[in-house]
């Protein structure tokens, strides 16, 4: 992917520094214990990868000090590169993004994106870095640790750039659910249906937010040519390294697909797949979908 030198997003909140980190600051927070465990539970269909899962192959996760925020947004420094690709790319799903918006007479807001270390206060309770990048409809921020791609790379293994680039426009894929409405009539179904019934909800929710991710990468590629068949296919195996059955299968377990809330490998694949062939919304309709 040739990133370098393309607009960088003015929407990236630098929390890394000053109280960041797993052991920060305790600034009269909320205990992480039930905290914590209550957004690990709630988090699974918003979450880009299954928390618990992750919670299973990271050691020592989830734990730490709760850390407040104390200091004002502030920008990446520019000489870090990590947070310079994080900040291009999530300056072209704006670019994508408000044009489709514009397109279909509708307006995008912009999210904002956060990058933290460890454990970071949002409206959806405490963020931990072991549970994956999330984004929080509650304040309209994608939640990311840069450490993750060091995960994705090397213990999930789905390495390259593009690879990091479809999990932020997964997270914002669900930003755009959150502004066409599709999150709060997810949301309203939570309680009146059983959790298996919750959990399928999840992975159609899941599913879309891979092809919204497919949907970018079409115009994104039309807008810029930035892209060659490899970032495509780093995606691709993004998208099946983080398959329900391949993390159940990787972690040990059993597959069992009543517990599935983001979709197995291959349909991760082919609804990610489907949104970049068509680039648009319309063929994300994961609801209607008889077959997923
Ligand atoms: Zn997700």
């Amino acid at each position: 992917m040739k990133w370098e030198g393309e607009r960088q997003s003015d929407n990236v909140e630098d929390r890394r520094g000053a109280g960041g980190g797993g052991g920060g600051l305790r600034v009269g927070g909320r205990g992480v214990g039930i905290g914590t465990i209550v957004v690990a539970l709630v988090a699974g269909w918003i979450f880009g990868i299954n928390p618990l899962t992750v919670l299973g192959l990271l050691s020592g996760g989830g734990g730490g000090a709760p850390v407040v925020q104390t200091e004002p947004a502030a920008r990446p420094p520019a000489n870090d590169r990590a947070a310079a690709f994080a900040s291009t790319v999530l300056a072209d799903t704006e670019d994508v993004w408000r044009a489709v918006f514009q397109a279909g007479g509708g307006t995008y807001r912009d999210p904002k994106l956060v990058l933290y270390r460890g454990s970071t206060p949002s409206a959806c309770g405490q963020g931990e870095a072991a549970m994956g990048p999330f984004y929080c409809p509650g304040d309209g921020k994608v939640y990311l640790d840069l450490g993750f791609f060091d995960t994705l790379s090397q213990r999930l293994g789905a390495p390259g750039d593009f690879a990091q680039a479809y999990v932020i426009a997964h997270e914002v894929g669900h930003h755009v659910q959150n502004l066409l409405g599709v999150t709060a009539k997810v949301d309203a179904m939570r309680g009146k249906v059983s959790e298996t019934q919750m959990n399928a909800l999840s992975v159609r929710v899941e599913l879309q937010a891979d092809c919204l991710a497919g949907v970018w990468t079409h115009h994104s590629q039309k807008g810029k040519g930035w892209l060659d068949q490899s970032d495509v296919q780093e995606a691709m195996n993004a998208a099946a390294q983080i398959g329900d059955d391949t993390l159940q299968r990787n972690a040990g377990a059993a597959v069992r697909p009543e517990r599935f809330t983001h979709g197995t490998s291959q349909q991760r694949m082919s609804w990610f797949q489907r949104g970049l062939q068509a680039g648009s919304v319309k063929d994300c309709n994961t609801f209607d979908a008889r077959s997923l």
